[in-house]
Parts: C-alpha cells; sequence; structure tokens
C-alpha cells in the first residue's frame, strides 16, 4: 500500500499546472503520474525530467513528435489530440487529476476522468459552465469529489465546513473588478490587448485574465457556482472588492456570514483541493491586518460590464445556453487576443451568439459540442458579413 498522491495535471504548462507542480515540489507525498499541455515542447521536457511521469500528452501531433525525440533516453509514453487526453483522464495509478486546461475542451477528458474514479481537482470552469448538468450528478453517482480550485469557490467551498448546506441563505461571490474598475463604456472604446491583460492582483494565462477585464469571468464563476453548489442564480450575489482580500463568503439562513480570506496565491485553493480535508503549511506572504489599511466593496456596473449581466441571462434561458455564452467568449477572446477586434465587441458577439441560439433543454455532451460549433460558425459568418 503506498501513501502517495498520485497526480496528473492537464495543463502543466500553464499558470495553475506550473503552481500545481510547485506544491507537488514542496509535499514529498505528492507524486506525478501524468501531464499534458498543448505545444510548449521545451518547458513540458523540463518537467518531465524532473517530475518523471509514466505518460505525458501533447495536443498538437508535431509537438508529441517532437517530444518523443527529446525524451528518446526516457521510459515515458508520449500521446497526442483528445484521444491522448482521454487515455490520460484513465490512466490507471492516477488518484487526483488537476484539471488546468484552459476552454472546454477539457469537457471530455474530465467526464472519462470521474468515470474512472479519479478525484478531480477542478480548475477549468469552462467544464462546468457548459457541462454542469451531466458532470455532478455523474460525480456522485461515481462517489468523486469535484474540489474546486477556482480560489472564489475554494473560499467558499472552505467557508461550508461542518454546515448544513440546506442552511445556506446565499453565496456572496467577490470579485475584484479587473483593470477597468469604475471606467464607463466610452473609455473602454480603444482599449488595446495590453491594457486588458495588466490584471492588478492576480498574475494567470491570457484568456482568463482578459475574462477578469470584461467581468466575463465573474459570468463564468456564477455559473459555475451554481452546479458546485446547488444554488439558484437569485441566490449569488456578486460583490466587487477591489483588494481581492476576501475571496468569497457564504451568509446563512440566520444572517450569519462565514469568509476565507487571504492573499491572493492561487498555491492555497491549489494545495487545499489535493490535501482536503487537511490543511498543510504553506510558503508565501501571510496576510497582515495592521498592515491591511482598508477592505472596500461595491456594486457591479452590469452596464458597461456586460458580462456578468449576460452570464445571468444565460443561466435564465438554461440548457445549452450556457455553453454558447462561453464558447462565443472563447472565440471573441482569441480574437481580441489576435487584435482582431475591439474590446468592446467581445459583448457583442457574445450577445448575437445568444440571440442567435436556439436553446436545446438538458443538453447532452454531442449538443453541448454541437452548440460550441453553432456558435464558433456563427461568429465567423458575422465577421465574414
Ligand atoms: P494558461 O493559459 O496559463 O494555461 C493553460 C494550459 O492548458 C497550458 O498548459 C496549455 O498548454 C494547456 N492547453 C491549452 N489547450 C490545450 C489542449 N487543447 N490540450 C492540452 N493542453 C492544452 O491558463 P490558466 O490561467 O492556467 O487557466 C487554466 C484554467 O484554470 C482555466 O479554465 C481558467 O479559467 C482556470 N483558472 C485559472 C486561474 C489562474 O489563476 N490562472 C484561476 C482560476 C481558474
Ligand atoms: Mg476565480
Amino acid at each position: 500500500m503506498s501513501f502517495m498522491k498520485k497526480i496528473g495535471v492537464m495543463g502543466s504548462t500553464g499558470s495553475i499546472g506550473t503552481q500545481t507542480l510547485e506544491i507537488v515540489r514542496a509535499n514529498p507525498d505528492m507524486q506525478v503520474v501524468a501531464l499534458a499541455a498543448g505545444s510548449n515542447v521545451d518547458l513540458m521536457e523540463k518537467q518531465v525530467r524532473e517530475f518523471k511521469p509514466s505518460l505525458c500528452v501533447m495536443w498538437k501531433e508535431e509537438a508529441a513528435k517532437e517530444l518523443k525525440m527529446r525524451l528518446c533516453d526516457m521510459q515515458i509514453t508520449v500521446l497526442s489530440g483528445m484521444e491522448g487526453l482521454l487515455e490520460m483522464a484513465v490512466l490507471p495509478e492516477m488518484e487526483y487529476l488537476v484539471t488546468a486546461i484552459v476552454g472546454m475542451i477539457g469537457l471530455r477528458p474530465t467526464i472519462a476522468a470521474i468515470k474512472a474514479g479519479k478525484k478531480i481537482a477542478l480548475a477549468n470552469k469552462e467544464t462546468l459552465v457548459t457541462a454542469g448538468h451531466i458532470i455532478m450528478p455523474l460525480a456522485a453517482e461515481c462517489g468523486v469529489p469535484i474540489l474546486p480550485v477556482d480560489s472564489e469557490h475554494s473560499a467558499i467551498y472552505q467557508s461550508m465546513n461542518g454546515e448544513n448546506t440546506k442552511q445556506i441563505k446565499k453565496i456572496l461571490l467577490t470579485a475584484s473588478g479587473g483593470p477597468f474598475r469604475g471606467k464607463k463604456r466610452e473609455e473602454l472604446l480603444n482599449i488595446t490587448v495590453e491594457d486588458a491583460l495588466k490584471h492588478p492582483n492576480w498574475a494567470m494565462g491570457q484568456k482568463i485574465t482578459i475574462d477578469s477585464a470584461t467581468l466575463v469571468n465573474k459570468g463564468l464563476e456564477v455559473i459555475e457556482a451554481k452546479w458546485l453548489f446547488g444554488m439558484e442564480p437569485e441566490n449569488i450575489q456578486v460583490i466587487i472588492h477591489p483588494q481581492s482580500i476576501i475571496h468569497s463568503m457564504v451568509e446563512y439562513v440566520d444572517g450569519a456570514v462565514i469568509a476565507q480570506l487571504g492573499t491572493p496565491d492561487m498555491k492555497l485553493p491549489i494545495q487545499y483541493a489535493l490535501t482536503y480535508p487537511d490543511r498543510r503549511p504553506l510558503e508565501g506572504k501571510k496576510l497582515d491586518f495592521y498592515e491591511l489599511a482598508s477592505m472596500t466593496f461595491e456594486k457591479p456596473d452590469t452596464e458597461t460590464f456586460r458580462g456578468l449581466s449576460m452570464a445571468f441571462e444565460a443561466l435564465k434561458a438554461g440548457g445549452s445556453m450556457p455553453t454558447v455564452y462561453n464558447a462565443a467568449n472563447e472565440k471573441a477572446v482569441s480574437l481580441f487576443l489576435n487584435r482582431k477586434i475591439k474590446f468592446l465587441e467581445i459583448y457583442d458577439l457574445i450577445q448575437g451568439a445568444m440571440e442567435n441560439h436556439k436553446v436545446i433543454a438538458n443538453p447532452v455532451v454531442e449538443e453541448i459540442l454541437a452548440a460550441e460549433a453553432e456558435a464558433y460558425e456563427y461568429i465567423d459568418r458575422i465577421r465574414r458579413s
């Protein structure tokens, strides 16, 4: 019997992925058994040489070929594409899968991993946004925990410890407000990619950083919270808290509010997901309440930052609509990052794709993927005309 925690990391070269590997490095009873990434062969080679997993996946086939050549002195299986990710998801010796891929590409591997009984440390929020109605019941059926890595959801999870969840009144989801908090529509007309990539408190991957600037990230998190905690949208309240000290809160029926606070460091939620229900020491700056000048709170400006209001609309429409919201956003953000559209056009494309979509209630995976494809095609069509 081994007491090692055997971990697979999907998206190991990214922001969450590399921080997960820092946690593994600091915890001698954690071992990496599988790694997957998109195309960064240099970093993947380093990670494989350090952590010696038995399996590694590169999304791009050429990247997998190149990596295989570089690792010819090692005992390791190198796979590619969706086939590779699906094989990694069911790797027998793996106990935890950290889903740190960006985008709804993580959907099928996550479902496969749940079916194979893997504990899911979930960073990839797009999975729950598009398929929460499939993932949550499936996880319950398979007896698999979905351990939130998103800092807000980890905070909510921590604020529910030992409580009767039936006595929750509402979830108070905090948001920094992003780099453009307080700005009005006119001031956002000519936002550059560089402006939008400057997040005030968190260093993250590019896509989620843009999502934080549009408040789409908070919209995705509202939908994520609905599924993770079984909350109705009207019981999820978003609060702008620019200092990012309170990571989120839960209000109970008697009015008590329980919160989790800390410095903005994703390593805490990542480690907590992998050691839950235990806590372990963690290096890094801690809160100093003598130095903490103030904590402030505001109502979000949902007229300017339509990303949030559109998420509530998508939830209200239900079924396949959150997939369209998410997929249109993924495509729009990639167009913005490639300087093909303006910042505010991200909202227009999401709204257009949602208006164009006919909701399918309770979509199965194929219908979710079809709704994604439809949103992409809609955006291509709009941009050609
Ligand atoms: P990132 O862009 O830094 O990293 C993404 C990782 O996924 C990279 O390793 C990339 O190679 C890999 N990847 C991308 N496409 C792939 C594919 N098709 N196949 C295999 N690997 C692929 O992103 P990130 O900021 O680490 O975010 C990852 C996820 O975590 C997102 O869903 C994001 O919303 C969520 N999240 C991130 C943070 C954060 O602090 N960065 C916080 C909360 C939630
Ligand atoms: Mg978050």
